[in-house]
């Protein structure tokens, strides 16, 4: 097919004009195109008096043979689409493998070693999809937690609630195989195509339903319910694993296991420490969610285009550099979403975002993070991190009153730096709750002071940003892991011989896509180890 780049199409369009305009680009009549398929589009708001879409498309012509004389006679390109790299075959006479996290990672590594035939056992210590959706209700209307099933444990993993985004910075050859997995499993077609795709927190347990029957499907094992609690080492490697589930305590032969465990198995980090596993401390973020309108992000983004059907809701990304050394940044935007208690410990309040694919409510959230090193922590030790994240956790907590109600404040008088008494008018989408509050009483003092400096940085670029009746709530500690699991860089492989640390919690990841290809790249090099010589204590 031929590649068509840039093409600026007005915001009312139908195909009928991205046919006439890829045709007046090739100089042929419709009747010669048999297929026109959207590459990639894009919404160009630079210029608020003339916001159009720019598309990459695809065109596919009757007389295949004559695409390419075509295409190089309009100094144009043939579409050549990304390939999977070939799986190994997974190898004979050895134990399968053992996935344990059904987080994105956890489950795109099942799926990898399931299609190589390796039939491996996944893992998870929440529940199923359908069974966690009523768990979470249940915890956003009553603020009874259930540590094992949550808005971070359970099938899907952390981002089951949440926009879904699917943006990411990091280049892998498996994203365009995860993407079409994703679209197989339920997921909307349009993330194959959108520059800013999502899923939406309504689209993804259908798909999570999609990828377990795939798995399944392929002669792989889901057993929900059940922990990592401990590993067997012999000889320098690893020999089994134990695990705690509903048959009570067993312990399983493993000589290759994938550790997809998230940013918050907290208790699991503990024990991996004491297992003698080498890991180390790393710089994360720290800060609060803020809460617009979303009509007032839209007149800042779109100007008169606001509210223009085909735009939907507007976006935005801001960062900066302070004189301090910190850096504060929007983190997770959640246009027309919801902000929510994502906690997995009692007593502990951390906070993050989510809406459904529509984008379609009251308000826009996001978070607002600053930069933590680990000289912040102090303490010694891979866990020092967490404790850190702790502390102002439960500061958070015990402003919010406690059931998981989020501690608020009005921008104006977090500027001003006093509590607030009361919110104003914009209602606060946050379940199970909200209390008035100080919020600098829930963070270091340099990030409150941080974000304080760089709010009226960011209102320069987004109008209204600071806006009196926008809303912040506390508090966001778990912006990626505050840990790193060394591995190998050729292999893989933690410091325990036949463990790979995979995916966010390891530090390898941070976000849905990048830890689905951190999964799929670890499956394939533990299939591709099992081809090569046995592993030093075999
Ligand atoms: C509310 C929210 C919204 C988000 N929104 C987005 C977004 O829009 N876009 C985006 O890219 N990212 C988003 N993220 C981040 C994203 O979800 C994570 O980056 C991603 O899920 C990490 O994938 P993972 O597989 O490495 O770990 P996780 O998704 O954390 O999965 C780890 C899994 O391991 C299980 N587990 C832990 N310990 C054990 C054990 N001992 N035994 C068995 N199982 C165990 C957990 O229950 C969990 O299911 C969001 C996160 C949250 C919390």
């Amino acid at each position: 097919m031929i590649l068509l780049q840039n093409l600026r199409v007005p915001l009312a369009h139908e195909m009928q004009t991205l046919l006439n305009l890829a045709c007046r680009r090739l100089q042929i009549e419709p009747l010669a195109v048999k297929e026109l398929r959207v590459l990639k589009k894009s919404v160009d708001a630079r210029d608020k008096a003339e916001i159009h879409f720019v598309f990459h498309l695809l065109v596919g012509l009757e007389d295949e043979a004559a695409e390419e004389p075509l295409a190089r006679q309009a100094g144009m390109e043939l579409h050549a689409p990304p390939k999977m790299p070939a799986l190994p075959e997974a190898p004979r006479g050895r134990l399968r493998p053992v996935v344990v996290g059904a987080g994105p990672a956890g489950l795109l590594a099942a799926l990898i070693l399931a299609k190589a035939g390796a039939r491996p056992l996944l893992i998870e210590r929440g529940r199923p999809v359908e069974r966690r959706q009523a768990d979470v209700a249940d915890f956003f209307a009553s603020g009874r937690l259930d540590p094992s099933s949550n808005v971070l444990f359970g099938e899907g993993g952390a981002g089951t609630f949440s926009d879904g985004k699917l943006t990411t910075g990091i280049k892998s050859p498996y994203i365009p195989f995860i993407l079409d997995e994703f679209v197989k499993a339920g997921a909307p077609e349009e993330i194959l195509y959108a520059a800013k795709p999502h899923i939406g927190t309504d689209f993804l347990p259908k798909m999570l339903k999609g990828l377990r029957e795939r798995i399944l499907a392929l002669g792989g094992e889901i057993r929900f319910g059940t922990k990592l609690t401990g590993l067997v080492q012999g000889a320098g490697r690893l020999r089994a694993l134990r695990a705690e589930g509903e048959n009570g305590q067993e312990e399983l032969p493993c000589e290759a296991l994938l550790l997809c465990i998230g940013h918050s198995a907290r208790d699991t980090f503990a024990m991996l420490a004491e297992s003698g596993l080498r890991m180390e401390q790393k710089a994360f973020s720290i800060g609060l969610r803020i809460e617009h309108p979303q009509a007032l992000i839209d007149r800042a983004q779109y100007g008169e285009f606001a509210g223009h059907p085909a735009l939907g809701a507007a976006e935005y990304k801001l960062s900066c550099h302070l004189p301090n050394g910190r850096s504060v940044y929007s983190f997770c935007m959640c246009p027309g979403g919801r902000v929510l208690a994502a906690s997995s410990e009692e007593g502990l309040l951390n906070i993050n975002g989510m809406s459904a694919f529509a984008r379609d409510g009251e308000n826009a959230n996001s978070a607002l993070l600053c930069s933590v090193e680990p000289g912040d922590f102090g303490g010694e030790g891979p866990l020092a991190g967490i404790e850190f994240q702790r502390q102002f956790e439960k500061k958070a907590f015990e402003l919010g009153g406690g059931r998981f109600r989020a501690p608020a404040q009005r921008m104006e008088d977090f500027l001003a730096g006093r509590a607030s008494r009361a919110l104003g008018a914009l209602r606060p989408s946050f379940a199970p709750g909200v209390t008035p509050a100080d919020l600098r009483a829930c963070l270091p003092g340099f990030a409150a002071e941080s974000i304080r400096q760089a709010l009226p940085q960011f209102a320069r670029r987004v109008r209204g940003f600071t806006d009196h009746e926008s809303v912040l709530m506390g508090v966001e500690t778990r912006s990626s892991s505050p840990l790193r699991i060394p591995r190998d860089k050729n292999s893989l492989q933690g410091s325990i011989l036949g463990l790979y640390p995979c995916g966010e919690g390891a530090g390898y990841a941070g976000g849905i896509l990048s830890a689905a290809a951190d999964g799929a790249r670890c499956a394939i090099a533990l299939l591709e180890a099992g081809q090569a010589p046995p592993l030093r204590g075999d």
